[in-house]
């Protein structure tokens, strides 16, 4: 097999709102990444968490990609189907002492977020709702990110035993993430450098269920007053915006600039023919305050 026939990229929105300027340019950026390997373009909706999901929003997603010019390749994977195989995986760690339940409560642990290892032995209060937490190592865990560069993290230091089962009974998105990618084949994710923090831990979760990693593009993130563009502020819904602008402000923002005046067919082609993930700006976040013509 040539490496562009097994390319399989992914957008995998979670539906707490309508899809906006940020997740827009996930979606395309890994459209064209996809589409420039010749390979298959994936979509699957996280919906794993209930209490964050807005009503509809995820046949508006898919309905706003369509419109936009992105139909994914094979049918949309939803995550809530998958629940029976998050769960023998969670099953399957804690048989093999990799993960153990754990009746601390976000509150109870110090600031810093890292996890002390309080309920690694034994369950400190069973009467509490319990989550569950794959137990770390100091063994440091890299990956070459395709933009951001050489990423390292120590698991132990850095965030401690985390969450892969929620104490409301819900799986957590780390868990729920690396079992879909590997059910899906992607071979390359790409998606926004806010989620750059979670790849190492994606990364062990892997290692540990004996599962492919894929490669990694973490794309610069919209900012605006400081703030990530998000479903819940900052940010209106790019369903009202013309096509062709909202389509050439993420292409501009992924540092590609089309001619002007170009029709919706004819932009898609100059996006596949010029797309280069190289003109990417290698950053994290980019600020929108200022930028002329990134009113939308
Ligand atoms: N569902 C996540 C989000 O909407 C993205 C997950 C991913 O790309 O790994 O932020």
């Amino acid at each position: 097999m040539t490496e562009s026939a097994s390319y399989i990229g992914r957008f995998a929105p979670s539906p707490t709102g309508d899809l906006h300027f940020g997740s827009l340019i996930a979606a395309v950026a890994s459209f064209l990444q996809a589409r420039c390997k010749g390979g298959k373009w994936l979509v699957r909706i996280e919906d794993i968490d209930p209490p964050r999901e807005v009503d509809g929003s995820a046949d508006r997603i898919l309905l706003d990609l369509k419109r936009f010019g992105m139909e994914p390749d094979e049918p949309v994977l939803h995550q809530s189907s998958q629940i029976k195989k998050y769960r023998s995986a969670r099953q399957s760690l804690i048989k093999s002492n990799l993960a153990f339940k754990c009746s601390c409560s976000r509150k109870s642990l110090p600031g810093s977020g890292v996890y002390p290892g309080t309920c690694r032995r034994k369950v400190r209060d069973p009467s509490m709702p319990l989550c569950v937490r794959v137990k770390t190592t100091s063994k440091s865990i890299n990956f070459n990110d395709g933009l951001q560069g050489q990423v390292q993290e120590n698991l132990n230091k850095d965030c401690g035993d985390f969450v892969i089962w929620r104490s409301d009974k819900l799986p957590a998105y780390q868990l729920a993430v690396v079992l879909d990618d590997a059910l899906q084949g992607i071979s390359e994710v790409v998606r926004g450098a806010d989620l750059l923090d979670s790849t190492c831990r994606q990364i062990y979760l892997q290692q540990l269920l004996n599962l492919p990693t894929p490669a990694y593009i973490h794309l610069p993130v919209a900012t605006k007053g400081g703030l990530k563009l998000g479903k819940r502020f900052n940010s209106d819904p790019v369903s009202q915006l013309d096509p062709v602008k909202a389509i050439s402000k993420a292409l501009e923002f992924l540092g590609h600039r089309p001619p002007p005046g170009m029709r919706f067919e004819r932009l898609w082609i100059w996006a596949i023919e010029h797309w280069n993930i190289e003109r990417v700006p290698a950053r994290k976040t980019i600020s929108l305050d200022g930028v002329g013509g990134f009113q939308l």
